[in-house]
C-alpha cells in the first residue's frame, strides 16, 4: 500500500528548460520565417517596380513611335491646308502644284496617300494620281467635324476600312483667311504600321498594348481582335483615369478576358494614349518559384527543427519523470509510503532555519506504537508490518497542511513535523492522530501509540536537536505514564506535563 504524501514535486531547473527548449525554438522559428517572409516580399516589391519600369519604357517608346509618325504626318496636313489657301495654287499645273502640295514625307511606308476634299466633300485632289475618281466624303465623321468645328485641329478618326485597308484617318481642316470652310484635307497611317511596331517588340503571351484615342475609342491593341478595334472604353473601371492623368498605373482584370495585369500608361504630345499591361502572374512568375522553393526549404527546416525540438522535450520530460521517480525512492519509506528518516532530518533542518527567521514555532511529533515487538511475537512481522501502514494511514490523514511533514522515523517510530504550530494546536494533532490510530484498529489493547509532543520557537543559540531531544523525552513520559497518550513537553523549561 502505498500514497503519497509529497507536497507538489519542485519544478527542477531542467524541466522548466524543456519547456525554454520548445519556446526558444519556437521563437528562432517565427524569427527565421519573419525574416525570409519579409526578405520574399521585398523580392517581391523588386519584382513590381521593375516590371512597372519596364513596362513605362515601353509604354514611352510605343508613345513616342506613335507621337513622332503622327507629327510627321500632321506636319504634310498642315502644309496642304496652308498652301491650298494661297490664291496662285489654282493657276499651275496639276503636276507643279502636286509639286507644291505633298512633299516625300508623307509618301512613307504605312501612310495613305493625302486627299484634298472641297467644301462639299469632293475629293478634289489625291497624292497618288493626277486624275483621282470622283469621290465624295461629305458623310465621314472627320468631314462633318472639321465642317462644323473650326477649332478640331488636327482630328483622329475611329478605325475604318479606308481605300482598302484599316487605318486611322487623319485630317484638317482648310479654312479661307476669315475663317471660312473650304474644305478639308485628310491622310491614313494603316493599321500595318501598328503590326511593325509592335511586332518588333518582344511581348509576353498575355501582354497587351492599347492605344485609345482621348475619347476612349481602341485605335489598336495588341492582341489584335478587330471586335474590340473602334470600341469605346469609357466606361471599363480605370480607363477614364488614364486618359486624364499624365502617366501612372494600376491593378486593373483584363476588359475581354478578365486576367488581372499591372497597366502602366505614359504621356507624350498626347494625340493618343498607349496603355501597356503585363499579367501579375508573369510578373511574379520567377518569384512565385522563388518563393515556393524557400518555402519548401524553410517548411523543411521549420519541421525538422520543431520535431527534433518535440523529441528533446520529451526526452527532457521522461528524465524528468525518472528523476522525480528516483528522488521520491530515495526519499520515501517504501512500507508506508511516507518520507524516510533522511528526508525528515533534511526537513527538519530547513524548516528549523525557516522557523528561526519567521520568528514562528516549529512543532515536532514523535509517534511510537506501543508494545509492538509483543504484536509482531503474537501476530507475525507481516501483521506487524500492516499495522505500521496503518498507523501511517492515521497520520497522514491528520496531517494534511502543505508544510507538515510526516516521516517514518525508524522501526514502529513515526515523526510529524508541523511548521508555525503552537504546543497546544500540536497537542490536538497529536491526540486526532492517537485517537484515529486507536479507532482504526478497532482493539486498543492491541495497537495504540503514544505520543511525545513538543514546540518552540528557535532562537539563535538554539538547535534542532534540542526539538527531537525534547519530543523525545516528552514520548518517554508517554510511555512512563501508561502508553496510549499525548504528552506535550514544556518549553523553554523543556519540563515535562502530564
Ligand atoms: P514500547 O511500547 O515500549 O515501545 O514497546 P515496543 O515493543 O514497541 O518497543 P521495542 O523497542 O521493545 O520494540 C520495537 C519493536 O518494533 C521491535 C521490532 O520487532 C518492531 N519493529 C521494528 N521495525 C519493524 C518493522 O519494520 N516491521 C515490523 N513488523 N516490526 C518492526
Ligand atoms: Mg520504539
Ligand atoms: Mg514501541
Amino acid at each position: 500500500m502505498r500514497f503519497g504524501l509529497r507536497k507538489g514535486v519542485a519544478s527542477r531547473p531542467w524541466r522548466l528548460s524543456a519547456k525554454l527548449l520548445i519556446a526558444s525554438s519556437v521563437v528562432t522559428v517565427i524569427g527565421f520565417s519573419a525574416i525570409c517572409a519579409s526578405v520574399m516580399l521585398d523580392m517581391r516589391r523588386g519584382e513590381e517596380e521593375l516590371a512597372r519600369q519596364s513596362l513605362e519604357n515601353l509604354a514611352s517608346s510605343i508613345d513616342s513611335d506613335i507621337s513622332r509618325n503622327v507629327e510627321l504626318y500632321d506636319l504634310s496636313l498642315r502644309a496642304v491646308a496652308s498652301s491650298m489657301v494661297v490664291p496662285e495654287i489654282k493657276d499651275v499645273s496639276k503636276t507643279i502644284r502636286h509639286l507644291i502640295l505633298f512633299d516625300h514625307a508623307a509618301t512613307a511606308k504605312h501612310f495613305g496617300a493625302i486627299q484634298v476634299f472641297d467644301d462639299e466633300g469632293r475629293l478634289t485632289i489625291d497624292a497618288s494620281t493626277l486624275d483621282p475618281a470622283p469621290d465624295n466624303r461629305s458623310n465621314e465623321e472627320f468631314f462633318q467635324v472639321h465642317r462644323d468645328r473650326p477649332d478640331a485641329g488636327l482630328f483622329i478618326s475611329r478605325p475604318m476600312l479606308y481605300r482598302g485597308a484599316y487605318a486611322i484617318v487623319l485630317s484638317r481642316r482648310i479654312s479661307s483667311d476669315d475663317g471660312r470652310f473650304l474644305g478639308v484635307v485628310a491622310g491614313s497611317i494603316r493599321f500595318s504600321y501598328f503590326h511593325d511596331l509592335f511586332g518588333r517588340l518582344n511581348l509576353g503571351p498575355d501582354d497587351i498594348i492599347t492605344v485609345l484615342r482621348r475619347d476612349a475609342t481602341v485605335i489598336m491593341r495588341t492582341p489584335f481582335d478587330l471586335d474590340v478595334i473602334g470600341k469605346n472604353l469609357g466606361r471599363v473601371p480605370g480607363v477614364m483615369r488614364v486618359l486624364s492623368e499624365p502617366s501612372g498605373s494600376f491593378s486593373g482584370l483584363g476588359a475581354l478576358d478578365g486576367v488581372p495585369r499591372l497597366l502602366v500608361w505614359r504621356d507624350g504630345p498626347r494625340p493618343l494614349v498607349v496603355l501597356v499591361g503585363k499579367p501579375w502572374t508573369s510578373i511574379f512568375s520567377l518569384w512565385r518559384r522563388e518563393a515556393t522553393r524557400m518555402g519548401a526549404i524553410m517548411t523543411a527546416l521549420v519541421s525538422f527543427v520543431l520535431g527534433v525540438t518535440l523529441f528533446l522535450a520529451r526526452e527532457i520530460g521522461r528524465r524528468a519523470l525518472a528523476e522525480d521517480k528516483l528522488e521520491e525512492l530515495a526519499t520515501t519509506d517504501a512500507l508506508t509510503g511516507l518520507r524516510n528518516r533522511r528526508k525528515f532530518d533534511a526537513e527538519i533542518d530547513a524548516e528549523w532555519r525557516r522557523a528561526a527567521r519567521q520568528k514562528m514555532p516549529l512543532a515536532l511529533l514523535m509517534i511510537d506504537a506501543d508494545h509492538f515487538k509483543s504484536y509482531n511475537d503474537t501476530f507475525g512481522h507481516q501483521a506487524g508490518d500492516q499495522v505500521l501502514v496503518g498507523i501511517a494511514i492515521c497520520i497522514s490523514d491528520s496531517v494534511r497542511r502543505a508544510g507538515d511533514c510526516a516521516a517514518r522515523y525508524g522501526g514502529e517510530e513515526f515523526a510529524v513535523l508541523l511548521p508555525g504550530v503552537s504546543p497546544a494546536d500540536a497537542l490536538s494533532v497529536a491526540e486526532t492522530i492517537r485517537l484515529k490510530v486507536q479507532q482504526w484498529s478497532g482493539d486498543p489493547a492491541v495497537t495504540t501509540v503514544s505520543i511525545g509532543v513538543a514546540s518552540l520557537t528557535p532562537s539563535a543559540t538554539m538547535e534542532w536537536h534540542e526539538l527531537v531531544k525534547a519530543a523525545d523525552k516528552a514520548l518517554y513520559a508517554a510511555k512512563a505514564n501508561g502508553r496510549d497518550r499525548s504528552v506535550l513537553a514544556s518549553i523553554p523549561k523543556l519540563s515535562l506535563v502530564a
